[in-house]
């Protein structure tokens, strides 16, 4: 008898012990992030300072966040995705992953166009698809758009990477918005007659094969032509001293632009904190730190970061489609692609 009673109480402790003070629960944060960047341990250090919340990082490729997602189900303790690309935040969106967030804050600091309108995932930092060119064997003035890349004069010069690629997903989704379907499906299969070799490698590879000379022309994301401007080994500035880039179409809907974006989770078990989290991505400090942890821009236009790759880079006209729209069209652009044979 004094054994159960004993037992009962150390059950009925314990059970006390777990059943923390209600605004307890939001002392913790679990995100699911596909970045890693040096600044990224300053901007969670500055959250957890500010607020008291302390973040549990899962960091992982998107895919392979997603896929997590999907085997934990209800069950997942994730509270925020973060991840890259329209066409992901589109995948994660239509898989019902995330839950609606009404934000005065959000919808405030971050334009129309780069958040989901039914507040289910938000842009936090912006980067642009550009075209790359030789500067020894092609004019920067005759690549001046997506489009001149199927042009008869780019046979055999162009390099990509695949089609089914989400960077490429939601470049072709833009055009299907700007072009129509037929012009854009035409417009891809051009990209793909001028082919200079089968798709492979990501985008920096493609920025290095126009540098050695294996292709004249490319598509790649800022981003990566910034790191290479940055970066200090002799091999990268020999590869951006022989290959520059082209702001697309400056003189008509601009230069295609993707977010990185994140939501709070349909699960989330801490959902305010999940939500003053995000809010927090949206503030001045942290802007900064998250866009120049890779080189891209800030979403909050208030917001200026000092970033030297950026500035030589220069300013250009961006593309104002709504990111959702592009999420809308990636079922229709993967069909394209694979019809187009962009492998
Ligand atoms: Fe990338």
């Amino acid at each position: 008898m004094t054994l159960l009673r004993s037992m009962l109480g150390a059950a009925l402790a314990a059970a006390l012990a777990t059943a923390a003070p209600a605004f307890a629960q939001d002392t913790v944060l679990n995100l699911y992030s596909a970045r890693h960047y040096q600044t990224d341990e300053a901007l969670y250090a500055n959250f957890t300072k500010a607020t008291g919340i302390r973040i549990n990082r899962i960091e992982a490729g998107d895919e392979q966040l997603l896929e997590r997602l999907r085997s934990e189900g209800a069950n997942s303790p994730a509270d925020v995705l973060l991840i890259v690309d329209a066409s992901r935040l589109y995948n994660a969106q239509q898989l019902g992953m995330f839950q609606p967030v009404k934000s005065a804050l959000l919808e405030s600091r971050i334009p129309a166009t780069l958040r989901d309108p039914g507040g289910e995932w938000f842009g936090f930092s912006s980067r642009a698809r550009v075209i790359v060119y030789s500067k020894a064997r092609v004019k920067a003035a005759d690549v001046p758009s997506y489009e001149s890349l199927a042009a008869a004069a780019n046979k055999g010069r162009v390099c990509v990477r695949s089609g089914s690629h989400p960077y490429n997903l939601s470049l072709v989704a833009a055009m299907i918005e700007h072009l129509g379907e037929p012009k854009a499906e035409a417009w891809a299969r051009g990209v793909v007659a001028n082919f200079a070799r089968a798709p492979k490698g990501g985008d920096t590879d493609q920025i290095k094969a126009v540098a050695a000379g294996e292709c004249d022309v490319a598509l790649s994301n800022t981003y990566y032509y910034a790191r290479l401007l940055r970066s200090t080994r002799a091999e990268d500035q020999e590869v951006v001293a022989k290959a520059g880039i082209v702001w697309p179409d400056q003189a008509g809907f601009g230069a295609h632009v993707n977010i990185s974006g994140a939501g709070v989770l349909k699960h989330a078990p801490h959902r305010e904190a999940a939500i003053r989290f995000l809010e927090y991505l949206a503030s001045d400090e942290a802007q900064r730190y998250f866009a120049d942890g890779n080189n891209e821009w800030p979403v909050v236009k208030s917001v200026v970061v000092k970033n030297p790759a950026l500035e030589a880079m220069g300013t250009f006209k961006a593309d104002t489609l709504p990111i959702a729209t592009l999420g809308r069209n990636t079922p229709a652009a993967q069909k394209l692609v694979d019809r187009a044979g962009w492998r």
